[in-house]
């Protein structure tokens, strides 16, 4: 069960072999149930590979074929990562001592050494990168997408940047709809029975709207955009403002 589907991107690698089990605290209650857990971690620990010399591997958005994977000799470790283990035996002592005790031939975050060569590029030279041995790597099978316009892997930097204005963008038409009176948070109607938090001044969100438009729900469900509202407010100068308990004050501006 180690084959690539076309349109899989990556699969996960590591230094270490792969395992044979999940581990899992408790276990479904019906028998069909531990029956379909057990095919549904098959599928999961299939989607591992075990780094070795040849593998393709994501480093830094570019394609890098592993050239050697190294131990650091444990007499050569350096103060760095003494100290790492260090602590990380004390969490272990700290946490109850569960699990086995960490040892530095076998510690998750021992560094190790990833020698990697630019993938199709023979003449360069390769990378040396220190790093633990438990670092999970994006692999790559032998057939896979760049983005034509940039030779980077995706997702592309354009993409990313495109997809974030897009989302911005998004965000922006959705906000110039709402209609006065509403919560420039959730965008629903502020009813006169509900707690709303108003901030006077001119409206730094819709400045088409008149001043003092600018209403939120009091309740939890509206607070990110409303705390976010309150500190870009606070850092214009705002005003000590006040949820109102009068009723009318609730009412949208006619
Ligand atoms: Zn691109
Ligand atoms: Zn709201």
């Amino acid at each position: 069960m180690t084959r690539w589907y076309p349109s899989q991107g990556t699969k996960h690698g590591g230094t270490h072999p792969p395992f044979t089990t999940i581990n899992r605290i408790g276990e479904p209650s019906s028998a069909m149930r531990r029956q379909e857990q057990r095919i549904h971690d098959k599928r999961i620990l299939a989607n591992y590979v075990q780094l070795a010399p040849g593998v393709l591997v994501i480093w830094d958005r570019q394609p890098y074929r592993v050239l050697e994977l190294a131990e650091r000799p444990l007499d050569l470790w350096g103060e760095k990562h003494e100290m790492r283990f260090a602590t990380a035996l004390e969490h272990w002592e700290i946490g109850g001592k569960r699990g086995e005790r960490p040892e530095k031939a076998t510690w998750g975050g021992r560094p190790f050494v990833f020698v990697l060569q630019p993938d199709g590029k023979p003449h360069e030279k390769p990378i040396h990168l220190i790093g633990p041995a438990n670092h999970t790597w994006d692999v790559l099978p032998e057939h896979y997408w760049i983005c034509s316009a940039c030779g980077e892997l995706p997702p592309c930097r354009h993409q990313e940047a495109e997809r974030i204005a897009d989302h911005h963008a998004a965000h922006a038409d959705v906000l110039m709809d709402i209609p006065p009176g509403h919560c420039l948070g959730c965008g629903e109607f502020v009813t006169s029975r509900q707690q709303a938090t108003r901030f006077p001044g001119p409206n730094l969100w819709r400045p088409d709207l008149p001043e003092n438009s600018a209403v939120f729900h009091a309740r939890q469900e509206c607070s990110t955009p409303r705390e976010r509202y309150r500190e870009q407010w606070e850092a214009r100068g705002g005003m000590k403002q006040q949820p109102s308990l009068f009723p009318d004050d609730n009412r949208p501006a006619a």
